[in-house]
Parts: structure tokens; C-alpha cells; sequence
């Protein structure tokens, strides 16, 4: 099933996209799932990201490719993006004057389906809803200059997702590509990530509650690519489907 969020007339709705049809949901995806009786093409709505999140967790150097010269970590290591960071599909990333080198990190991510607190790696998967594309858009310079990822993480338009959560697809194996106007750079595989989603959520959990729509960005592979001014970026997943986002440098 995909579950978009999308705006018509000024409205924003939660629904089901089925054959490029619309089908609106009664009240929340994280509730069982009934139907109204409003079904919209969907090239007559704006898709809009699919949850806006109470916090979103994204784990640091989770993919041996992204490891480069630096050790391999011996358990999880999240960091936060703010949910005022997050953007949906065709949005603009807005580069900040000052920034400096940002680029794109191409992840898989978890959507929280149920509250879940202290749950163990066996059942941590019935907390999960679905999984969408991330873009854990990364301001270098400010990752390297700064004590705290703050802004190098979570400046406004750095939190990219979409286009929909997508539900009962095995999340262990699925191929992501990023692609900066059409060049593919990243490459990688969810069966590369070094510590899997259940080992996250736990690991997660055992000291921060989950509430329903919060997201894990599981990592990034590789050498992520730079976006510049006027570039249009793709994060692609098996399964999931496609993310794209033209950047724009702050006016
Ligand atoms: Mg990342």
C-alpha cells in the first residue's frame, strides 16, 4: 500500500495511491485503514511529504562504504534532524549563503507506526508502518566546523521525504540510487547497513519513546555527491519509489 499526504483546494488529506488514483482516507494512516468515498487523479493534487514527524533519528556512519578512513562504530550512532527540516517531493533545497559544500545522502527510511518504548530487537518491526526515501541533506563544512550538527543536519529544507510511505515490502534488501541531474553517484543495498532496523529501534527505544509517524534515516553509503545551485536530486528505492528535488542557493 502507498500512503501519500497530499493538498487539494487547500485541504490536506491522508491517501491510498492506487493506478495513479487517489483514495482518501478517513481520518489517520496510523489507525486501521477506511476509506471516504473521495478518489482524486493524482495529477490533480499536490503530494506533500508524507508525515511531518514529531522527531526524526538518522544514523551516522551505518555503511562500511561510508566509513572511509574512520572506524566502524560498535553500536548505533542517531543524531537528530529537526521536523522543520522536512520537504516533500518537488520542493526546493534551499542552500544557505554561508554553507559552503552540501550534499545529498541517499537513505532508506523507517516510519514509525505505533508508540513503542523499550522494545526488544524481535519485536521492534510491528512498531514500523511503512518506509519512504530520505534525502539527509549534509552541509560539510558546518558538520566539520561546528561541536554540534545542528544546522549542518537540520537547516530549513535539509529533511527531503517521500513520495509515500509505503507498507509490507521486506526492508533488508532493496536497492537505492542517487542521482544528481541524472548522473548516478550513490549506490548501495539496505543488506549493507551495519546495524539493521530492529537493532536501530531497539537500540533507539530503550532510552527515547517512538511515537507514531517518527522516522529513522538509516544511513548512507559511499561518497555522497555535492548539489549545487540549480541541480535537480534523486534518491531512488526499490519498492518505494522516486524523490526528487531541485536546490536552489538562498536568495
Ligand atoms: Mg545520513
Amino acid at each position: 500500500m502507498n500512503i501519500a499526504r497530499y493538498q487539494i483546494k487547500g485541504n490536506v488529506f491522508f491517501g491510498v495511491v492506487d493506478n495513479d488514483i487517489v483514495k482518501q482516507i478517513k481520518g489517520s494512516p496510523f489507525d486501521r485503514i477506511t476509506f471516504t468515498s473521495e478518489e482524486t487523479p493524482l495529477s490533480k493534487v499536490k503530494i506533500l511529504s508524507p508525515f511531518v514527524p514529531s522527531k526524526i533519528l538518522a544514523i551516522a556512519l551505518n555503511v562500511k562504504t561510508h566509513l572511509h578512513d574512520r572506524n566502524a562504530p560498535t553500536k548505533p550512532e542517531p543524531f537528530y534532524k529537526v521536523p522543520s527540516s522536512v520537504i516533500g517531493p518537488g520542493e526546493t533545497i534551499i542552500l544557505p549563503r554561508e554553507a559552503g559544500r552540501v550534499e545529498e545522502e541517499a537513505e532508506l527510511v523507517a516510519v514509525i507506526g505505533k508508540k513503542c518504548s523499550k522494545v526488544s530487537k524481535i519485536n521492534a518491526m510491528d512498531y514500523v508502518l511503512g518506509y519512504t526515501c530520505g534525502n539527509d541533506v549534509s552541509c560539510r563544512d558546518w558538520q566539520k566546523g561546528d561541536i554540534q550538527w545542528w544546522r549542518a543536519k537540520s537547516s530549513d529544507t535539509f529533511g527531503p521525504i517521500g513520495p509515500y510511505i509505503v507498507t509490507d515490502i521486506d526492508p533488508s534488501n532493496l536497492n537505492i540510487v542517487a542521482r544528481v541531474n541524472g548522473i548516478v553517484g550513490q549506490r548501495c543495498n539496505t543488506s549493507e547497513l551495519l546495524f539493521d532496523l530492529p537493532t536501530m529501534i531497539s537500540f533507539i527505544s530503550q532510552v527515547v519513546t517512538l511515537e507514531r509517524g517518527d522516522m529513522i534515516f538509516t544511513g548512507t553509503s559511499g561518497a555522497p555527491a555535492q548539489i549545487r545551485d540549480g541541480d535537480f536530486v534523486e534518491v531512488e528505492i526499490e519498492k518505494i519509489g522516486l524523490l526528487s528535488n531541485p536546490v536552489k542557493i538562498e536568495k
